[in-house]
């Protein structure tokens, strides 16, 4: 625009150097030259930055008032010359003022007000000067001018409201694709990373880690799903939101977390110190978790694991990083929970491992090769043998002989547990139907087990298929089967429970199981964890420990079922504590089928304790 007025008025002024005095024809157009300069100047040096919306609203009100005091300057300056042209020279400046006029309108079409205030200004000046020069041309040329800039000016504001509209478009559709961002990379709860955001983190955090070390951890709650089934999804929710803080408020520049869903959260710790500083770093973390929660309903307490693998030595992609650390979370959730556990080499052995029985199990014809054996649970006082605990074996043709402890988890891993735990029950009724009748049959239930209705209707069909007394049968069911869906899970055992079936708490001590959620459940038995057993007569916190458990079972009305018991020292102990039924090396190991009448058959003082 600053060009078009000042080449036209240039050319204007050159017209008029012989007739009009300098001032006029020549110092002012070198004003304007000086003035347009400046501010064409100042436009050229800003046109890459992006204004502030303020500072954009005051440059943008200078520009009306330099369209007012450019318009008036410029019309009046152009009349100014009237008196000293010829007729030519006059037309000369009509043209100019005309022309001049539209141009700077449509120049500042994308300021509505900055062209209306121009075209009122010039045409203004134009129509009153040239309709009182009294020449028809010049009126002529006035009608003109004012219908080609009043045209103009609708143009100009259509044209406005199209670019205006644009912009606004535009704006929304940058609002709404930021949230679109927020929304895909974030998790809605605790606003950290989401677990797609975290593998993009990971993935660039691998790609920059050139020769340094980098190391992912994976953390999982323990005890996080009775909360939220006993006190709700609200408390459940308060209870991430508050874990997320608390993680959040752990990390260093170098450290990233993120939740990846549910109750696992997951970490990148760059430029990764050795192995014994990442150790700390998850110890300090496990603290944390395991502080109380206190929360507006309730105060709870949690622990986390947390599996690390680093890069290079553990693993050599991103992914590969990401299943180690999942696989030593996994490992310490089994051997230390509420740890932090590093990858070992011994790991990968393992993994193989799994892999070949994951595989044979896979394909193995349950029917055959999955047998069951009986431990039997003993009366402490009279040495009666109340009943049988049927442990699974699985005999692979490929790998031979299996503990459950080893096929078991893979088996729940690969969706075959329900299968796998059909088998089993029909072959442990089987057994126990050749049993006296005051023997009992007690069952390990899995978790999966008990987490589906069709689970657990197909459980009740067995039992009434087979025939037996539903009050002979004793449940297993361990505190982690619980954590994964209670509702479910609680249920399943009422139908059991119904069914006149007894429901025994397995492992008890071990896990997280809360005493309320005992009361929630309606069990019959306890069964104390064999770890609290050994050399509990040397150990103080163990007999303490037994002794107080012991103690919650009667107080519950609960029976309770000693596991483990080895040696005749520890059974001395547990009888004197009042013990009454017990399980262990030291009355049998688990036998087959076969042996059952015989051991049965032995006399019952043989077996009867002190
Ligand atoms: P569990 O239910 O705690 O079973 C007791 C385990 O302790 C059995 O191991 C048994 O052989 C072992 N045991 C018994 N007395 C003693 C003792 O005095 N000393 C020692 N050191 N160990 C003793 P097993 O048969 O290897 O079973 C391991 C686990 O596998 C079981 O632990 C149970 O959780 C699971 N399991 C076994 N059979 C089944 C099954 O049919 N279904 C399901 N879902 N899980 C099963
Ligand atoms: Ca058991
Ligand atoms: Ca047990």
């Amino acid at each position: 625009m600053y060009s078009i007025v000042l080449i036209n008025a240039w050319a204007l002024a050159v017209n008029f150097m012989k007739v009009a005095p300098a001032w006029l024809a020549i110092h002012v157009p070198v004003g304007f030259t000086i003035i347009c300069g400046a501010r064409l100047l100042v436009w050229w040096r800003a046109r890459h930055t992006v204004p502030m919306a303020e500072a954009a609203h005051e440059a943008l009100k200078q520009t009306n008032r330099f369209a007012l005091i450019l318009s008036v300057t410029l019309t009046t300056w152009a009349l100014a010359l009237f008196p000293y042209g010829d007729a030519h020279l006059q037309g000369n400046i009509a043209f100019f003022i005309g022309i001049t006029g539209l141009g700077v309108i449509i120049c500042l079409q994308q300021l509505p007000s900055a062209a209306f205030i121009a075209a009122i200004v010039i045409n203004a000046g134009f129509v009153m000067w040239f309709s009182l020069a009294g020449v028809a041309a010049f009126a002529g040329m006035a009608v003109n001018l004012v219908l080609v800039s009043i045209a103009l000016l609708m143009v100009v504001t259509v044209q406005f409201r199209h670019f205006a509209g644009a912009v606004s478009a535009r704006r929304k559709l940058e609002t709404v694709s930021r949230e679109n961002f927020r929304l895909a990379n974030l998790d809605s709860l605790t606003g950290l990373p989401n677990r797609r955001q975290f593998f993009t983190l990971l993935e660039t955090a691998f790609a920059e880690a050139g020769e340094g070390r980098l190391a992912v951890g994976i953390i999982d709650l323990d005890g996080f799903k009775p909360v939220n089934d006993l006190y709700g999804h609200k408390i459940g929710d308060d209870l991430l939101v508050e874990v997320g803080r608390r993680l959040a408020s752990l990390m260093e520049d170098n450290t990233r977390i993120a939740r990846l869903g549910g109750d696992e959260f997951a970490l990148t710790v760059a430029d990764c110190p050795g192995d014994e500083q990442l150790l700390a770093l998850g110890e300090e973390i496990c603290k944390a978790l395991r502080d109380p929660f206190v929360l507006m309903e309730a105060t709870v307490q949690l622990s986390g694991s947390i599996g690390f693998a680093a890069y290079p030595e553990m693993a050599e992609s991103a992914h590969d990083l990401y299943e180690r650390a999942d696989y030593a979370l996994y490992q310490g959730k089994r051997s230390n929970r509420g740890h932090a556990v590093l990858f070992a080499n011994s790991h990968v052995a393992e993994i193989e491992k799994e892999k070949r029985i994951e595989q044979a199990l896979g394909t193995a014809d349950l029917e055959h090769e999955i047998d069951v054996v009986f431990q039997p649970i003993v009366d402490i006082l009279s040495g009666r043998t109340v009943a049988f605990e049927a442990l699974a074996r699985w005999t692979s043709p490929a790998l031979g002989s299996l503990p459950p402890g080893q096929f078991i988890p893979v088996a729940e891993r690969i969706g075959l547990i329900g299968q796998l735990t059909r088998v089993l029950l029909k072959k442990a009724l089987v057994s126990a139907s050749r049993w006296p009748d005051e023997v009992g049959l007690s069952f390990n239930l899995s978790t999966h087990d008990i987490s589906t209705s069709d689970g657990a209707v197909a459980i009740v069909g067995i039992i009434m298929a087979s025939g037996i007394d539903p009050e002979r049968l004793d449940f297993e069911i361990t505190e982690t089967a619980m954590m994964y869906d209670f509702v479910q899970a609680k249920t399943a055992i009422n139908m059991l429970k119904g069914l006149g079936c007894g429901i025994a708490l397995d492992d008890f001590g071990t896990g997280y199981s809360s005493l309320s959620q005992l009361h929630a459940l309606p069990l019959t038995k306890i069964k104390i964890d064999r770890s609290f057993v050994t050399d509990l007569h040397k150990n103080p916190a163990s007999f303490k420990i037994v002794k107080s458990l012991l103690a919650l079972s009667s107080d519950m009305g609960l029976s309770c079922v000693i596991e483990g018991v080895e040696t005749e020292d520890e059974l001395a102990v547990l009888k004197n504590l009042g013990g009454e039924l017990v399980q262990g090396y030291f009355y049998s190991r688990p036998m087959p089928e076969i042996d059952i009448p015989g051991f049965l058959r032995q006399p019952v003082e043989a077996r009867a304790a002190g």
